[in-house]
């Protein structure tokens, strides 16, 4: 079969590619080759298509990352007493419509396969669906993602009007139901290691790649009170091996890509990290980790490690300098742990620019002096910030507490947690006066 698997659009009024790929796409993309069907794949946030490239050139920032192209928008009837504006991150409209026109004109496809990630990013997958339509108005259509996840009676609702098949689930679930819905044979995958097995090519995108994102190991055996992950899988991880090779393939077909970033939740997590550290030193490429990572598994050894590799971009998951709350939230870093992963991974090498800690900003039980003091420790410390605005998400402590103490619907419309809106609405947290000012103090203190 022919299969259309699209990367829909952002609809936000903040986003920034840092190092974003969709990576669960990507897999589901993989294994539909495995499996032998032929795969169109089309990213719309892909900075770097060759059409977007004809009407615009990208600007890298640093190592790959940089700014989306955008259009401003109309908000949806539930945002319009946000004073912000809404835009449409990725490929201009007019540019997807002659992408999907070409894509249609060439093959015949049989079904489309989306995918949400953010929660409150669903409304991009809806403006996709509903331009997708005009063009597929009889396929199957089947939406996946972390939003479908979560939410799976909240995408039924909405999609519904675009005849969408909604597939809640991790790993290889909600293809296996696709599967089964098209009639089409799943019984290779019965004893099939999807997280092992499958390499992820990045030959879909005939494009330049200023970076490729890939992971490691999914999940974590924390279980902080704001964070959806462990909910959502148990703590699992490729072999060094599968990993190296995948990396090879990769950059035998690219030799260009400089830049590879990990986005997994617990990357230091697995027992043989030193040996996956120790292979990963054998290509010639810069290495990031965007997502947090634990601190306190930054010991001398490892920092050295991390170093001789040649990672560049260091985050560590701090959140919150008040030991009450560290401890409440799931007790994943206490300040002796930052500072001594910060003391390693200077002593290792690393400059100031390279560290830097992710900072709570507007977790309910969080009060503004909480947040100044996480900056002026992270100051004092020589290391940068990255203020990290909570967002409620249902299955999580932090989602529940707001819930029985009624500061939110447990139906509420996704949309109005995107973490950027929370402040100009809800009555509990931070003002969205208190965020601006602790955002003012942050660069005030950092300019210095
Ligand atoms: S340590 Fe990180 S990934 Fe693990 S549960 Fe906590 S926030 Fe989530």
């Amino acid at each position: 079969m022919n299969f259309l698997v699209v990367n829909p659009w952002i609809y936000d009024s903040a986003a920034y590619d840092f190092w974003l790929k969709p990576l669960g796409l990507l897999y589901n993309a993989e294994i539909l080759k495995l499996l032998g069907h032929h795969v169109v794949f089309l990213d719309l946030l892909n900075r770097y298509d060759t059409d977007l490239l004809k009407f615009k050139s990208p600007k890298d920032k640093k190592y790959g990352t940089g700014k989306f192209y955008t259009e401003v928008v109309e908000k949806p009837a539930i945002l319009k007493n946000i004073p912000r504006e809404f835009k449409r991150y990725g490929i201009p409209l007019k540019v997807a419509k002659n992408k999907i026109e070409v894509i249609k004109n060439e093959q015949k496809i049989d079904a489309v396969f989306i995918g949400v990630t953010l929660t409150y990013w669903y409304y991009g997958g809806l403006k996709t669906i509903e331009l997708l339509r005009e063009y597929f108005p009889t396929q199957p259509f089947f939406l996946g993602g972390i939003y479908s996840t979560i939410y799976p009676q909240h995408a039924d609702e909405t999609f519904s009007k675009y005849d969408v098949i909604v597939l809640p689930g991790t790993g290889l679930n909600p293809l296996i139901q696709a599967l089964q819905i098209l009639d089409l044979s799943k019984s290779s995958l019965n004893s099939f290691d999807w997280f092992e097995e499958t390499d992820l090519t990045y030959d879909f995108y005939d494009s330049v790649l200023p970076y490729v994102v890939l992971i490691t190991s999914i999940g974590c055996v924390f279980n902080c009170s704001y964070c959806v992950t462990p909910k959502m899988w148990q703590f699992q991880f490729r072999t060094i091996p599968a990993i190296i090779n995948n990396i090879k393939y990769i950059l035998s077909k690219r030799p260009d890509i400089k830049d590879i970033a990990f986005f997994d939740d617990a990357f230091l997590l697995r027992k043989d990290i030193h040996e996956l550290l120790k292979s990963l030193s054998f290509f010639k490429v810069r290495y990031h980790l965007p997502n947090g990572i634990h601190a306190r598994m930054v010991t001398p050894e490892i920092s050295s490690l991390l170093k001789t590799a040649n990672f560049k971009t260091i985050k560590l998951g701090y959140e919150s300098h008040d030991f009450k709350i560290q401890k409440n939230t799931g007790f994943k870093v206490t300040n002796t742990d930052l500072v001594n992963a910060v003391n390693n991974l200077k002593s290792a090498g690393f400059t100031n620019e390279e560290i830097s800690a992710y900072i709570l900003l507007n977790l309910p039980e969080q009060d503004k002096e909480d947040v100044i003091e996480a900056i002026d420790f992270c100051y004092e410390l020589g290391i940068g910030i990255n203020l990290n605005e909570f967002t409620p998400i249902p299955g999580t402590q932090e989602f529940d507490y707001l819930v029985s103490n009624k500061f939110i619907d447990k139906d509420i419309d996704p949309l109005l947690l995107n973490n950027t809106y929370l402040p100009y609405w809800s009555n509990f947290g931070l003002s969205e006066g208190e965020i601006r000012e602790i955002k003012q103090y942050a660069r005030l203190k950092y300019q210095h």
